[in-house]
């Protein structure tokens, strides 16, 4: 059991003692005073544990699959940072990379050779792209992809599908307006009206909804970007054909077609989703026009890139008219993280490795929860997969939506209190790493048929989002 050897256990055991030590007794204390100086405590929504309820935990460091927080208790982590420490925390090589750079210097505002060998190393494997500009977050990548979008085709609407999460871009932080081909209404205050209008929110995996929405906006249309493979309600894969009906209808409309990789790119394989799904069904209307990567690029340092034909990318300044830029952007120390990341993805062999970590999880979590009769449904991009709280199938966002979170928050809870680390969040995926050995593996499914009752005590106590 892990928390045989978790330093928690050096509080004092006895049921009941009201006297006894509080376990997360810092982590409230640090969280008291974040929620003092930043926003609800955290610098990111989902990090507050709204959906799940209790304090989050304050981390102090972590190495390899674990994560010790600031009251020594120790954790198998399953958010990874959100996707970018495919290789583990402070995986040593990717850490003398960031110390030898880090030595020459931080920041020079000039061109470096790193951002060429990064920007090599990403033409390398995503064949469909020629030129990527690096930036510093998935934000700013997605956000810039659409300015380039309506650049090149000197057209405003962009269409997005709901569920789908590219950053907060003003224009993407919208929901769907009354009809199925109308205009996006604001998701949050702060969006105007105006950056809603130009934005056409649909259903995911809705070939008919797209159909008509290019029927009646076509001419005006920009762009369509969507998740290469969504992941941030939970993974919902495109149904056959979909990511290919983008493609055409984009192109007989003279639209461009982004594909969001910031979550599967360098994850779900070398060539991220493009690379996957070209295996498998191949493209044969062709891939699409722009990408966008994050996360796994920047090995856990803010780095990020868009990309693709250079015929495109040549719209961007200063080759080009369409403006962007950034201080930051193409930083020497986090390329170096993403080089070294990068590089050893491949070397280390880490996409073999997930899919057997991911192929020893699933049929186990799916056993503790069919055992205690709890509703589930578990969704896979290659060995990235996510866990839904409903029995059916997960097509699009509503699907999502339909799952019990009231079940999610208790199973949390108790994996939580097990000593493994899950999203705080019923919509996200569980992501692994290099460091989640058999071992590792074993603490998970060992935490799972007690958090699998907790579900089943909590099922149908509240429904709806929580994300
Ligand atoms: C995480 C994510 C983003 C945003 O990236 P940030 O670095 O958080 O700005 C955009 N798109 C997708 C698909 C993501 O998963």
């Amino acid at each position: 059991m892990p928390q045989d050897t978790a330093p928690q256990d050096t509080a004092p055991h006895a049921a009941g003692s009201a006297a006894q030590a509080d376990p997360t007794a810092r982590s409230r204390e640090l969280f008291a005073r974040a929620q003092r100086v930043i926003p609800g405590g955290v610098n990111s929504p989902v990090r507050a544990f709204g959906a799940v309820g209790g304090t989050p935990r304050f981390i102090e460091r972590a190495q390899g699959a674990l994560l010790t927080d600031a009251d020594g208790r120790e954790y198998v982590d399953l958010i990874g940072s959100w996707g970018p420490m495919i290789l583990g925390h402070a995986h040593p090589q990717v850490l003398a990379a960031v110390q030898e750079a880090a030595a020459r210097g931080f920041s020079f505002g000039t061109p470096s050779e790193n951002e060429v060998r990064l920007a090599e190393a990403i033409v390398e494997r995503i064949e469909p792209v020629d030129e990527v500009r690096l930036v510093s977050s998935g934000t700013e990548a997605t956000m810039s992809a659409i300015r380039l979008a309506r650049g090149c085709t000197g057209r405003s609407r962009v269409v997005k599908f709901a569920g789908c999460y590219h950053g907060h871009v003003d224009s993407l932080l919208v929901a769907a307006g009354s009809g199925l081909a109308t205009f996006a209404l604001p998701d949050t205050p702060g969006v105007t009206g105006a950056d809603a209008a130009d934005t056409i929110v649909l259903p995911y995996n809705d070939a008919q909804a797209l159909e008509e929405a290019f029927a009646e906006h076509g001419d005006s249309i920009a762009c369509v970007i969507t998740e290469a493979c969504p992941g941030n309600m939970g993974i919902v894969p495109p149904r056959e054909g979909f990511t290919q009906l983008i493609r055409r209808l984009t192109r007989a409309h003279g639209a461009l077609m982004i594909s969001d990789e910031v979550m599967t790119g360098f994850r779900v394989g070398p060539a991220g989703w493009y690379g996957w799904e070209s295996e498998r069904e191949g493209y044969p209307d062709g891939p699409a026009d722009l990408f966008t990567f994050g996360k796994v690029m920047g090995g856990g340092f803010p780095a990020a890139a868009f990309g693709g034909r250079a015929e495109v990318m040549g719209h961007l300044a200063p080759a080009g008219p369409v403006y962007q830029a950034g201080t930051l952007a193409g930083n020497p120390v986090a390329t170096a993280a993403g080089l070294e990341t990068l590089r050893l993805t491949t070397e280390l062999d880490v996409y073999s490795h997930l899919e057997t970590a991911a192929d020893a999880l699933r049929p186990a979590i799916a056993e503790a929860l069919e055992r205690e009769g709890v509703a589930h449904t578990i969704q896979s991009a290659n060995s990235m997969f996510s866990v839904f709280f409903t029995d059916r199938e997960v097509r699009d966002y509503e699907d999502a939506r339909s799952q019990d979170t009231a079940a999610y928050a208790a199973f949390f809870t108790a994996m939580l209190d097990q000593g493994v680390h899950l999203p705080p969040s019923a919509f996200e995926v569980w992501f692994l790493s290099l460091a989640h050995t058999p071992e590792v593996i074993d603490r998970i499914i060992a935490a799972l048929p007690q958090a699998a009752r907790a579900a089943a005590a909590a099922a149908g106590t509240r429904t709806g989002a929580g994300a």
